[in-house]
């Protein structure tokens, strides 16, 4: 398939866009600047997305602004229809959603789906959620006295999100923000800008207001900035690098906002000895690889306890090797292309290191281009590059451990606590290891974690707040206590 051929298996044309969507109006930049959205298996063109100027992102915030009020009036059950007519338009669009999201991120298409189905999710659970925001009523310490507390949206709040799940990582602060009465200006990756204008698309379709969901595009500098710096922007949802938390938590202190941050990762995956093979190795080929090893939550370094040591390496070497690479587009595909050519740099550098350090090559090897093997090294050292760094990508590198509590320190030797994997039959050992393990999320015996139903999210450097569930909800609302006397 050449590139246009790619590009018209979107069979609803309004959901492949150029524009951005500002104020319920979908608008190109004042000063007709653009930038391409390239397919990452070909690198053609698939679309582009206006380089807005200043006054525009300012203009979306002023539309969140005037937007708000009589959005956070709305009944909470009525932003749930709007919310429950947007989740039927992505199913009804499931097909081409799909596709989309593999074109302009290269994943597998049954991965795509996954992330459809996994993205709506979050639209389903707020539907109903947002009417749930229940308050407290509070016995008042002396008499004549009402003492409650009631939530309240925050206000205007901003989205930044990556280009790993360009679909579900907006979903995660969108379906939440919408359905507590916030507001919303989103911000999406460069590199994958087409979901977010697509899922903008069907929210006008399903009757979100103008102002109520805008997406602007362009310069994550200066969009940032404008976010950061505004008064009226009362909370920030960011999801990528830590570096770039960082320095986002910053900026938005002197105008102390709300923040939910999810940055890094560097997942820990222990199994021991008395772990089911198949059932670890399962956990681990869905862990390490899911998303070309392109995710948050990848299992970045896997510690294999040294009694299981050689049967789990050739199973996995099997089942690693058996990937099939290429074309994210068809549907037997397991490996697309990374996101860049920096990704499989990477990549590079973390196999060049850890076979430099001792480490045995078992399957894959050196990438190109975009492409990168899934790729198997054992006996990795155990201060090796792989183990620090999030690698991002389909490289498994399996270190050996003797005993629980060898284990712990290596999982925990780390200032990053998003995810963490344990793979065991002993009752105690899942109960210890859940416990010892110093990160906001620990998958047992699966590599599998990620639900709208859940509270995502990491502790230390991984970043503060939840997404999904009732606590993904209360992110975008305030307690307000009221004291009433003289009743
Ligand atoms: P990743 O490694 O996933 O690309 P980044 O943190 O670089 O992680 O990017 C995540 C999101 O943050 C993207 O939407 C990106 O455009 C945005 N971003 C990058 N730099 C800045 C910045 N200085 N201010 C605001 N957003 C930024």
């Amino acid at each position: 398939m050449d590139q246009s051929q790619r590009n018209a298996t979107i069979t609803y044309k309004p959901l492949l866009r150029s524009s951005a969507y500002i104020d319920g109006k979908w608008v190109d930049s004042t000063n007709g600047k653009s930038i391409d959205v390239t397919d990452p298996f070909t690198g053609g063109r698939i679309s582009s997305i206006p380089l807005l100027e200043a006054a525009q992102v300012q203009a979306a915030v002023d539309a969140a602004a005037r937007a708000f009020p009589a959005w956070a009036r709305t009944p909470a059950r009525e932003r749930g229809k709007i919310l429950r007519k947007l989740l039927d338009l992505i199913i009804l669009h499931r097909d081409d959603f799909a596709r989309l999201i593999t074109l302009e991120n290269g994943k597998p298409l049954k991965e795509a789906y996954g992330e459809v189905d996994y993205g709506a999710g979050f639209v389903e659970v707020y539907a109903e959620e947002g009417a749930r925001s229940l308050g407290e009523i509070i016995p008042a310490p002396v008499p004549g006295r009402k003492l409650f507390a009631e939530k309240e949206p925050v206000g205007v709040s901003v989205a930044i999100t990556p280009w790993n799940f360009p679909l579900a990582m907006l979903t995660r602060k969108f379906a939440p923000a919408l359905a507590a009465g916030c507001t919303m200006i989103a911000k999406p990756a460069s590199q994958t800008p087409l979901a977010a204008l697509a899922l903008a698309q069907l929210a006008e379709e399903a009757g979100v207001p103008p102002g109520v969901f805008s997406v602007v595009t362009g310069s994550a500098g200066m969009i940032g900035d404008i976010f950061t710096s505004s008064p009226i922007v009362r909370k920030l949802s960011f999801t990528g690098s830590t570096e770039i938390g960082i320095k986002l938590m910053a900026a938005c202190a002197p105008t102390v906002k709300r923040l939910s941050m999810e940055l890094g990762g560097n997942a820990p995956m222990l199994i021991f000895d008395d772990a089911d093979l198949g059932t670890a190795v399962d956990a681990a080929m869905i862990a390490k690889f899911r998303n070309c090893g392109q995710s948050c939550i990848a299992a970045n370094r896997i510690y294999v306890q040294k009694g299981i040591y050689d049967t789990f390496v050739n199973t996995f070497q099997q089942r690693v090797a058996a990937m099939k690479v290429g074309d994210g587009l068809e549907m037997d595909t397991d490996i697309g292309p990374l996101i860049d050519e920096a990704a499989v740099a990477k990549v590079t550098e973390h196999l060049d290191e850890a076979v430099a350090g001792g480490g045995k090559l078992l399957a894959g090897g050196r990438g190109e281009g975009r492409m990168q093997p899934p790729t198997l090294v054992s006996h990795v050292a155990q201060d090796a590059l792989l183990t620090r760094e999030e690698t991002f990508g389909p490289l498994a590198g399996l270190i050996a451990f003797d005993s629980y509590d060898d284990a712990i320190r290596l999982a925990n030797n780390t200032p990053f606590g998003l995810a963490s994997y344990v793979c065991s039959t002993s009752y105690e050992t899942i109960n210890r290891a859940s416990r010892d393990i110093e990160s906001g999320m620990v998958g047992v015996n699966t590599g599998l974690i990620s639900t709208p139903y859940a509270p995502f999210g990491g502790v230390k450097l991984s970043g503060i707040g939840k997404e999904g569930s009732k606590h993904g909800l209360d992110e975008y609302l305030n307690l307000k206590y009221v004291c009433q006397s003289g009743i």
